[in-house]
């Protein structure tokens, strides 16, 4: 079960987290026009267009038929979140006379590329943007949601506003302790091992796995930082950097029983030291604080992650603490993480 907020979606009841029974208004989509397609998957094709009314530029997300009941799930995450920290805002929902297509049309980031922006990114930018990051999490987290896809295709930066959003709520879900849900989550290299390893009662902390690779892109200055070929080679790459002893630790703890012939392959890798990761490149990034936090995000044991909060509340936020107008240590609680 979750350390944090495991009630969350008890206490707030069936209208909070029944996203199957709620009735939608769908809108005209007269009123938008598209301007360019920005990208598309399986679910759903994403055009920036522009809002007649107020001559505002937005996201029209065309959700394909094949999307089925996962569009009231996104749609209710979408509502519940409305003014939540550094997510999306969703503006309207539309449909089109033929009923084929409903769409939602969302505020328009003016998103840098990630593959351009994380190698730019300066010491006080990703200590700004993990910030940001977290304070979303920590607020979707506390209303009782998991993201499940947290990657940089996900997490957008208007690097000029300095602003991020977390956008694509499509595999979003709500968190029940003693649920099993869906591991065929989440994108490979983002993965948290419990998805890997196919246990089903994860909660929360999988999002801070995800975001604990994101910031150990940005502070190793690498596009991804356990690049797998497939699930069991992303795996692999994790263990080489973790250990086996931990992995193995992992599976005992929860009693996983996992059969790969991976551990085979790979004999005994002790786990690596985060400074073996520095470089004269990176290593006004990897600094002492830096390591301290990704070695708390990154580990084996959902447990041993910071929740969003306890991450915010260390010490590699404490100038983005006091810079947004709070005393530094305001945040601090008796975590035991206050020293990242
Ligand atoms: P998605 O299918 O939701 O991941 O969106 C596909 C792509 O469209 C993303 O990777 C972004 O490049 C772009 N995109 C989606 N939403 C927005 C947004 N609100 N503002 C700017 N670009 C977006």
């Amino acid at each position: 079960m979750s350390r944090v907020y495991a009630d969350v979606n008890a206490v707030r009841g069936k209208s909070w987290y029944e996203y199957n029974k709620f009735r939608i208004e769908w809108s005209s989509p007269d009123r938008y026009e598209i301007v360019r397609r920005l990208g598309g998957g399986k679910y759903s094709e994403v055009f920036e267009g522009v809002d007649t009314v107020n001559s505002e530029r937005i996201v029209i997300k065309v959700l394909k038929p094949v999307a089925g009941h996962k569009i009231k799930r996104e749609i209710k995450v979408l509502r519940n979140l409305a003014g939540a920290p550094n997510c999306i805002a969703l503006l309207d929902v539309v449909r089109d006379p033929s009923r084929l297509y409903h769409s939602l049309v969302t505020e328009f980031v003016d998103n840098s590329d990630w593959s351009s922006l994380h190698s730019r990114l300066t010491d006080p930018d990703i200590r700004h943007y993990m910030f940001q990051l977290l304070s979303a999490l920590d607020f979707v987290h506390s209303h009782g949601i998991m993201h499940r896809d947290i990657k940089p295709a996900n997490v957008m930066i208007d690097h000029q506003r300095r602003e991020l959003r977390v956008i694509d709520w499509g595999l979003a879900e709500f968190y029940h302790p003693g649920v099993d849900y869906h591991t065929r989550v989440g994108s490979r290299q983002y993965k948290s091992p419990e998805l890997l390893v196919g246990y089903k009662r994860y909660d929360y902390s999988l999002d801070l796995w995800s975001t604990g690779c994101m910031f150990a892109a940005m502070i190793f200055r690498k596009q991804h930082f356990f690049r797998g070929s497939d699930n069991e080679d992303q795996l692999l790459k994790i263990m080489r950097v973790l250990g086996t002893e931990k992995f193995d630790a992992y599976l005992r703890a929860y009693s996983i029983p996992f059969e790969s012939d991976l551990e085979d392959l790979l004999g005994n890798y002790p786990p690596r030291p985060w400074t073996r990761f520095v470089t004269p490149e990176n290593q006004h990034l990897a600094t002492p604080d830096a390591l301290a936090l990704v070695d708390r995000l990154l580990r084996f044991d959902p447990r041993e992650r910071p929740t969003a909060a306890e991450a915010m509340a260390g010490t590699y936020f404490g100038t983005v603490r006091v810079e947004g107008g709070r005393k530094e240590g305001e945040a601090l609680s008796d975590s035991g993480f206050a020293s990242m």
